[in-house]
């Protein structure tokens, strides 16, 4: 056979596991990390983007012409705590003088959870349950998480994805993938900045343009927030309500985003985090309530390290749940068809048979964002895609051979 003729059946083979990036399941079922986070074509996230505000731009206005956003802003805007933006969308706050009483309950000053102005909900960042630890990750859907969420799967463990709405937009059959597989989605912003340092209407922006994002691609509608860096005030928490959305924050830090980028923090670091986390549920400092740690599906190491440790959390807590399933939300969407189990009902299925329960949960859930998504309308220009790539592979055969 010549090398000609070999080459194309190659490329012919990558087209065919190209094929699969039309669909939720196919995506899912790529096992290469490289291959999974080359850019594809949903059409329509495509169809949209000019209704939303540039991907990994801080969003801080409303879209142009967007008549809905600036109504829904509108009937808020009058209402919002008078409390003015601090620092930079970095988080430099060196030039910000701020009274030691904390007026404006702002985390980021000193893990302030309790409103001080009235009507606001307390942040979540523990939860209610014994010995239990609310399970979530941050920053996704990231492109190569196939290894960790097929690693979830297999202990038919749910979590909380706390998405950032341009990284939906850029990966949106993974977004998908997270109702497929029963986690609960919540908002993380558009752009992933500092959020006290927004105006009033960026603020907003970077939570609406994520709702609508996420209710894009996987036809949901989060109830529940976190605020990047934890960076939250009474302002900022009084948007989100209108939003509709709680906040949640944490209270332990695996610190495992900062390794490689905060000098200091080395794999020990992050994993004596993990030890600690463990020796403080043995020395009995959670048998009246449970806990939430910070934790990231924002890279690879991230991921592998997540999946290093749960073992040793899953043998130590009574409970690993989702922060909705903690917090007993059975309905963690607008949407009403969509249900999760509650704590009751999440741990006796945890402790059946991992294949058994996860069936069980897969037909108990009603998911907008199904397997077989998708409209039969898409089909025609993703097929059009795959073949132009399949031309594009057999023209770079000939480039190698000529
Ligand atoms: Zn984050």
């Amino acid at each position: 056979m010549s090398s000609l003729r070999l080459l194309f059946l190659a490329a012919l083979a990558v087209s065919a596991t190209a094929q699969n990036r039309t669909t939720e399941a196919g995506e899912a079922s790529i096992d290469d990390p490289v291959a999974e986070c080359v850019p594809y074509n949903y059409p329509p996230v495509t169809a949209s983007k000019t209704s939303f505000p540039p991907i990994w731009s801080p969003a801080t206005t409303i879209v142009a012409g967007d008549s809905a956003a600036m109504a829904t802003f509108s009937a808020m805007s009058s209402s919002i705590p008078n409390i003015a933006p601090r620092g930079t969308l970095m988080g430099n706050f060196s030039n910000v003088s701020y009274p030691a009483t904390d007026p404006d309950c702002w985390w980021t000053w000193d893990q302030c959870t309790t409103p001080k102005i009235s009507g606001l909900a307390n942040d979540t960042a523990t939860v209610p349950e014994p010995r239990t630890l609310g399970f979530g990750f941050d920053d996704g859907p990231n492109c190569s998480h196939n290894a960790f969420y097929d690693y979830l799967t297999s202990q038919n463990q749910k979590a909380t994805m706390f998405y950032i709405g341009s990284n939906v937009m850029d990966w949106p059959l993974e977004a998908q993938r997270a109702i497929v597989d029963g986690h609960q989605i919540c908002v993380h912003t558009w752009s992933h900045h500092y959020m006290t340092s927004f105006t009033n209407e960026g603020a907003f922006a970077e939570l609406y343009y994520t709702l609508q994002a996420i209710k894009l691609v996987t036809g949901v509608t989060p109830t529940c927030w976190r605020p990047p860096y934890g960076d939250v005030d009474d302002r900022i928490r009084y948007i989100a309500k209108q939003l509709n959305l709680s906040t949640i924050v944490w209270k332990e830090n695996s610190e495992d985003w900062e390794f490689g980028s905060v000098a200091g923090v080395t794999n020990q670091t992050v994993y004596d985090n993990y030890a600690y986390l463990v020796s403080n549920l043995s020395a009995g400092t959670f048998n009246t309530a449970g806990t939430i740690m910070l934790t990231h599906e924002l890279n690879n190491y991230t991921m592998q390290t997540a999946i290093d440790n749960y073992p040793k959390l899953r043998a130590a807590f009574d409970a690993l749940v989702p922060i909705a399933v903690a917090l007993n939300i059975t309905h963690p969407y607008a949407e009403t068809n969509y249900t999760m189990p509650t704590f009751q009902q999440y741990v006796s299925n945890a402790s059946a048979s991992a294949s058994a329960s996860s069936a069980s949960a897969a037909a108990a859930s009603q998911t907008p964002g199904s397997r077989n998504g998708g409209t039969s309308s898409q089909q025609p220009q993703v097929t059009v895609g795959l073949f132009m790539f399949a031309l594009t592979m057999l023209a770079s055969a000939s480039a190698v051979l000529a």
